[in-house]
């Protein structure tokens, strides 16, 4: 039997972001739904992207080092970014300057690890609006009941755009003002899309920020792989912003779960 850390294996293996796993007693398979944070990703027009820098190299460590040391140093990257940066989940405070106590850090985990269903909307029109008609078709041909307490995740389609940084952040729909409330009356208590932001880029009436904004519900913009989900329900994500305090949002690992059927 081989295991990891083993003199001269061969390390932790290869990233996959999708796998099986045992968890608490049961098999369940993990998709990834979060993005890469690169310094080649799109970014929302006006925000700052990421920039990483070697601040500490392996060789300037090992200058501190004995010369007898077996130790062949460690190296350290700085970086900078928006807090908005690739899947990220937004703060209450984000969008509501009444709420300051509401920062990403004080998120609850109830509002990150949840139940949740997915639908596809990828048929409307990039800068034009998600109707809340439309959105109820779209969760009646997933056959998907919203229950208080829920993730929605919807797909526009915009995230086959990510390749394409300028068409990313400029192609794609948003909710309007029915269709946010309606949402919010189902109990959802996070909101996720694939597309850069959840309101249509020619409305600067920002319905679906201002709608959550009176409401008090999170939401998370360029949710990945929501299409590779093999059920619309019955599955979970969890979102794991990073504990920034005071922040109006921040970048998030996420993943979509589900229990592996024992066909
Ligand atoms: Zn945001």
């Amino acid at each position: 039997m081989t295991y990891a850390g083993e003199p001269g294996g061969t390390g932790p293996g290869e990233y996959r972001d999708e796998l099986e796993i045992d968890l608490l007693g049961r098999r369940v398979r993990i998709l990834e739904i979060s993005r890469e944070v690169s310094t080649t990703m799109p970014i929302y027009p006006g925000h700052v992207g990421v920039a990483y820098w070697p601040h500490v190299t392996h060789e300037q460590a090992r200058q501190r080092l004995p010369d007898d040391s077996g130790f062949k140093g460690y190296a350290v990257r700085g970086m900078v970014a928006s807090e908005h940066v690739s899947t990220h989940v937004d703060s209450i405070w984000h969008f509501n300057p009444d709420r300051p106590d509401l920062t990403i850090d004080r998120v609850p985990w109830e509002h990150l690890i949840t139940p949740a269903a997915w639908c596809d909307v990828s048929d409307v029109a990039p800068r034009t609006h998600i109707t809340r008609d439309r959105m109820r078709r779209a969760l009646d041909e997933a056959e998907v009941e919203l229950r208080p307490g829920m993730t929605l995740l919807y797909h526009t389609g915009a995230g086959e755009l990510w390749a394409e940084p300028l068409r990313f952040v400029a192609e794609y729909p948003g909710l309007d003002r029915e269709a946010s409330a309606w949402l919010l009356d189902q109990g959802i208590v996070n909101l996720g899309t694939d597309a850069v932001s959840t309101d249509n880029p020619a409305d600067l009436y920002y319905p679906n920020h201002r709608t959550h904004a009176e409401r008090l519900v999170i939401h998370t913009e360029m949710v990945n792989n929501i299409t590779r989900i093999p059920r619309h329900s019955e599955f979970w994500v969890a979102f794991f912003p990073l504990r920034l305090v005071g922040g109006t949002g921040s970048p998030a690992r996420a993943l979509a779960l589900w229990e592996v059927d024992d066909a």
